[in-house]
């Protein structure tokens, strides 16, 4: 089943896939120990940095080899694309999903430039994802103007984007203080507009607000930052008094302490 069809089917059913972030071999195989152990599908996410860093050949290749080799059903997806350049050649690649992110672009701009990797995106029947509202990047202030529903309405109906990312609460990175998802304005949202509904940056948001949010229509849920300092933190302790120069006896515990985390997470998410 493409991402396209899987990620529409969950969305009518009122369902949510967690789309996880990895940044090389080791985050990748925790994730897929996770994906295995509870039956779940998977969109596995990269971000442009984690392209730069992995290459986007060996990126998707190795994502491909790893989820046949653990029999899981899953997708691969760009997050937050920031032009056209960069769709076309995860496209190319044969990405399942591209993200195109102009949310900080004036309304009519964001519309022109989301159409067009719509339209780009549909030769190769791949799924769409594009942000309206702010939702804060790393180390920018969380303060918020949550989406309008109206605007999502809008947004939706002249780009025939999938997805759609909305700014409800949500931050990307850590919270200062623990977010209180605008659930109100998920309903007003989920209300107007048909395609599946994104949140960003669910790192550190309490799992209650999680499953509400599903409940309320949330069909993809990304996480990134949980990840990464789940496998730095395990790292940075295992190395603290340790002089062990092989790393395949190293890295299995930080990977299991990935696995840990997503397994939770996805428990929580497969309601
Ligand atoms: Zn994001």
């Amino acid at each position: 089943m493409t991402m396209k069809e899987k990620l529409a089917g969950y969305t009518k059913a009122g369902k949510a896939l967690l789309a996880v972030n990895f940044y090389n071999f080791e985050t990748l195989k925790g994730l897929l120990l996770a994906a295995k152990v509870t039956n779940s599908s998977l969109i596995l996410q990269l971000s442009e940095s984690s392209l730069h860093y992995l290459g986007i050949k060996p990126s998707i290749a190795m994502a491909r080899a790893m989820l046949k080799e653990f029999d899981v059903e899953g997708w691969v997806h760009l997050d937050h694309g920031s032009s056209i350049e960069i769709i076309q050649q995860c496209l190319d690649a044969g990405f399942d999903s591209v993200m195109i992110d102009a949310s900080e672009r004036p309304f009519d701009e964001n519309v022109r430039i989301t159409t067009e990797a719509v339209k780009i995106a549909a030769t190769y029947n791949a799924n769409v994802e594009a942000e309206l509202g702010y939702i804060a990047k790393l180390n920018q202030s969380q303060e918020f103007e949550p989406t309008r529903a109206s605007d999502a309405k809008r947004f939706a109906e002249a780009t025939g984007i999938d997805a759609l990312a909305i700014a409800i609460g949500n931050a990307h990175g850590f919270y200062k203080e623990t977010p209180r998802l605008r659930l109100d304005r998920l309903e007003e949202i989920r209300a107007e507009v048909s395609c599946a509904l994104v949140l960003h940056g669910s790192s550190g948001i309490p799992e209650e607000q999680l499953q509400e949010a599903i409940r309320k229509g949330i069909s993809k849920i990304n996480l990134a930052t949980e990840t990464k300092n789940t496998f730095m933190k395990r790292l940075q302790s295992l190395l603290a008094d340790n002089d062990e120069i092989d790393l395949r006896k190293v890295f299995p515990k930080a990977i299991d302490a990935v696995k840990d985390l997503i397994v939770r997470k996805l428990e929580v998410i497969n309601i």
